[in-house]
């Protein structure tokens, strides 16, 4: 089968469609990233023919090799781990790191930011489900975190993410979606210089849908375009 990336884009546009209409959502605020993390740049390619823009990947090593192949106007989102070492290589081939999961990374990413001249959006990684298995700040942290990052010149928070607990039934992951939602306006509601609440990057293959429905702007969906891993 030669489309079945096209014909699975499809399918995952026409969800996040419906999921708009249902929760009264502009579609427009809603950006799909297709995580292709582990696919050979064939695999990101034929996706970008079916109008893919934005890449997640979750390896330093596989953006340093895919972002320079792909078409200029092809955007690199940063979502997994980072580590400290790997900042400097990184920073220009990726439009946001999604990744930040402690206040030494984003100090990291200021001193290489600076270095270079630019400036770096980032979003907070919070473990909403508080996993041991998994990065992030502790929700109840966030405020205090954000304190810090706020005074980095070059690091702009644009939002929160987080990656939700693996669930059988997507409803299951509805209450950590409200969570973050609602860490968001809070955080909002203080007029941070430096930081804006505009991203909420939630929601993968299993349970996009919801994710629209409580606030998501962006979704991580790999499986659901790219097939298993
Ligand atoms: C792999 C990954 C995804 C995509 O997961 P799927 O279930 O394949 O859609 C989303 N977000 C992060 C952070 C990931 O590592």
């Amino acid at each position: 089968m030669n489309n079945t990336i096209a014909v699975n884009m499809s399918e995952v546009r026409a969800r996040m469609m419906a999921a708009c209409t249902r929760s009264g959502r502009n579609p427009e605020d809603v950006t799909l990233i297709a995580v292709s993390k582990t696919k050979p740049l064939a695999a990101l390619q034929e996706a970008y023919a079916a109008d893919a823009r934005d890449f997640g990947e979750n390896k330093v090593k596989e953006i340093v090799q895919k972002a320079p192949a792909m078409p200029s106007d092809a955007r690199f989102h940063m979502i997994g781990h980072l580590q400290r070492n790997k900042v400097k290589q990184v920073l220009k081939h990726v439009v946001m790191i999604h990744s930040v999961d402690s206040v030494r990374l984003a100090e990291q990413i200021q001193a290489d930011a600076a270095k270079e001249g630019i400036d770096v959006n980032v979003l907070l990684e919070v473990n909403v489900a508080k996993e041991e298995s998994k990065f992030g700040f502790m929700p109840e942290e966030v405020p205090d975190v954000i304190e810090v990052i706020k005074d980095l010149p070059n690091v702009h928070i644009c939002g929160l993410m987080t990656i939700a607990p693996f669930v059988e039934n997507p409803e299951d992951n509805r209450p950590v979606f409200k969570k973050l939602y609602e860490l968001s306006v809070d955080i909002k509601s203080k007029n941070i210089d430096n930081v804006t609440m505009g991203v909420l990057s939630m929601g993968m293959t299993g349970d996009y849908e919801v994710a629209i429905e409580e606030g998501a702007t962006l979704i991580r969906v790999g499986t659901g375009i790219f097939g298993a891993r």
